[in-house]
């Protein structure tokens, strides 16, 4: 009987909130650019109320995919509102809210205006040239929990030809777009202007990549035959494309960064970046990353991803997985599509292992702790982040390394982490969301051995990650480093500082800091004979470790001298190679990490 009931009344919830969905009056935005070279978008948004005497519209203060309370709402100005003919009543309530008497209207019409100047894929750029427009610092929307429609027109400024967006475009009206939901018009940022676009299709689905910008130098021709081959290597892994279009945003303009979305990603690079292979290689990793994103994270969430609080913190202790894990892929996929080298996936990975073990955090925070505090710290570093945290970025992707390496071994090669992924994303994809131990779970299950206890140690307690078990699987071992040739350091971080040689972070366990040096001090000299900013090194150089050296700085500008005991440079121990006896069978099971065969 119990039974019966609760099911009557989930039909009726699922009912009434189809019905809610189908009758919801939409939010109608139109954007317009009366004078784009000063940096303002001016938005009109015909905002139904239901009658309401007074209604509540709000500014998202954060960006999902960027965990940090970014107050976008103080680049608004001109808050205005009418029913009709008539002015209305709006009065700020919070740092980010309006409060709109409405006198009964069933309708209101918002107009405000947006500064728009800040090159970072988390806010608005408006120029007479072109405006890249995100979401959440640009709609202002109802204070409500509802599955809304959203729909945006887009007026061109002036030589303006082209709108370019993930949103499905409304028939029958240039330039206009529908989000089914406020989630969806935050997800999905908006390109006007001319941009340089190709495009292909893989599975049916239509994969835009855009360049707008200084396009000049950019080879869009090479990029998207190599962009294309991303797209089948993950394919590969995840067994289908999970959107139904995919836009690959760039935005070129000597900023850097980027930021996944469900059915695109935004980032921006410079000019030359498809110049030299360095940078080609940088900016084809971040896309691979924030494209892997399109189903680790966007699609298989962490439960509290979900639904968003737009104006406060969402705290998450897996984002190891979410950006962990797509870091991973960011280099399996550029590999298997034959854009990196074995060599460069090494180095790359060696890289990321490093950062782990040289961050003495490490031995501080674990990495699930690190996610949760992302708000106060991943966001915010300073000094001495490197000594109580660790960045949830690399140390993820070292996890989902051995994790891949683990599943490899207990099923003979018969499963990978790819397939973990892939059930992961069967069961949890979409409203649902993992918990740690149901992430735990099905990574179990895919290796048909119990991890709990193992991701436990690697993830929720601050032991050393063991590398032991993964590099005999692939026979692959550190480089070794000769100790009796290490070089005499003294720790931490300097900067030339306008020909001032200044200390910028001082490491726990270096000489440095039992000598008590301290960050913002001036190296002047070290016994007695001056050092320029860029001669440390070189004078170091000079001494053995173990050797005792008074080292002269000035602090807030008085003279004092430090002892120093030199320590011995540990040098660069976790370079990954492949090991001089690996047998064929190891070889064997690395070459199939590599080509995911
Ligand atoms: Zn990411």
């Amino acid at each position: 009987m119990a039974r019966l009931v609760t099911k009557a009344i989930i039909i009726l919830l699922v009912a009434v909130s189809d019905l809610q969905a189908q009758t919801l009056d939409p939010i109608r935005y139109t954007l317009r650019f009366p004078a784009p070279h000063t940096h303002y978008v001016e938005v009109e948004a015909d905002i139904p109320t239901g009658g309401r005497p007074q209604v509540e519209v709000y500014m998202a203060t954060w960006t999902p995919g960027s965990y940090l309370i970014r107050e976008y709402e103080r680049h608004v100005e001109a808050v205005t509102a009418t029913a009709g003919t008539r002015s209305l009543s709006v009065e700020k309530s919070t740092k980010n809210r309006w409060r709109i008497t409405t006198g009964g209207a069933p309708g209101v019409t918002l107009r405000y205006k947006v500064y728009s100047r800040e090159m970072t894929v988390r806010n608005n750029w408006v120029e007479s040239a072109f405006a890249m427009i995100n979401g959440a610092p640009t709609f202002l929307t109802l204070v409500e929990r509802a599955a809304r429609p959203h729909e945006v027109r887009i007026e061109l400024a002036a030589g303006w030809k082209s709108v370019q967006t993930a949103l499905p475009p409304i028939a029958g009206t240039a330039n206009a777009f529908r989000a089914d939901d406020f989630d969806t018009i935050i997800d999905s940022p908006i390109i006007i202007g001319n941009p340089v676009t190709r495009d292909f299709i893989v599975d049916g689905k239509k994969h835009v990549v855009l360049f707008e910008g200084d396009t000049a130098f950019i080879d869009a021709d090479r990029a998207v035959a190599d962009v294309q081959k991303i797209v089948q290597a993950g394919r590969s892994v995840m067994g289908s494309l999970p959107y139904p279009h995919y836009y690959f945003l760039t935005m070129v303009t000597e900023s850097s960064g980027a930021l996944e979305h469900k059915n695109s990603y935004l980032g921006m690079t410079g000019r030359y970046a498809t110049r030299s292979r360095g940078a080609y290689l940088g900016w084809l990793g971040t896309l691979a990353h924030e494209y892997f994103h399109a189903w680790n994270v966007k699609r298989l969430r962490p439960i509290e991803l979900g639904p968003f609080d737009y104006e406060n913190e969402n705290y998450v202790k897996t984002l190891w997985v979410a950006e962990g894990f797509t870091d991973y892929y960011a280099s399996i996929l550029p590999r298997r599509a034959g854009v990196l080298t074995r060599d460069e996936f090494l180095d790359g990975l060696s890289g990321q292992i490093e950062q782990v073990q040289v961050t003495p955090g490490r031995l501080v925070t674990p990495v699930n702790m690190a996610s949760f505090d992302t708000w106060i710290k991943q966001y915010r570093p300073d000094e001495n982040t490197a000594n109580m945290s660790v960045n949830y970025y690399p140390k993820g992707a070292v996890i989902a390394f051995l994790l891949d390496a683990k599943i490899r071994k207990a099923t003979n090669g018969a499963r990978t982490l790819d397939t973990g992924m892939q059930w992961a994303m069967q069961r949890y994809a979409g409203d649902k969301g993992y918990t740690p131990a149901q992430f735990y779970a099905v990574m179990s299950e895919a290796a048909g051995v119990d991890l709990k206890d193992w991701f436990a140690r690697a993830a929720e307690s601050t032991d050393e990650l063991d590398y032991t078990e993964a590099l005999d699987y692939y026979g692959l071992r550190f480089r070794p480093v000769d100790p009796k040739t290490a070089p005499a350091y003294i720790g931490g971080g300097t900067r030339n500082d306008n020909g001032r040689l200044v200390i910028t972070s001082v490491r726990r366990g270096t000489p440095g800091l039992d000598a008590g040096l301290n960050v913002d001090d001036e190296i002047l000299a070290i016994d007695d004979v001056r050092v320029r900013a860029d001669g440390l090194a070189a004078r170091l150089a000079q001494y053995r470790p173990g050797d005792k050296i008074a080292v002269l700085v000035a602090r807030r500008d008085r003279l004092m001298k430090l002892d120093v005991t030199l320590g011995a440079d540990p040098g660069r121990p976790w370079r990954l190679e492949q090991a001089p006896n690996a047998t064929d069978e190891q070889k064997g099971r690395f070459e199939a990490l590599m080509t995911g065969k």
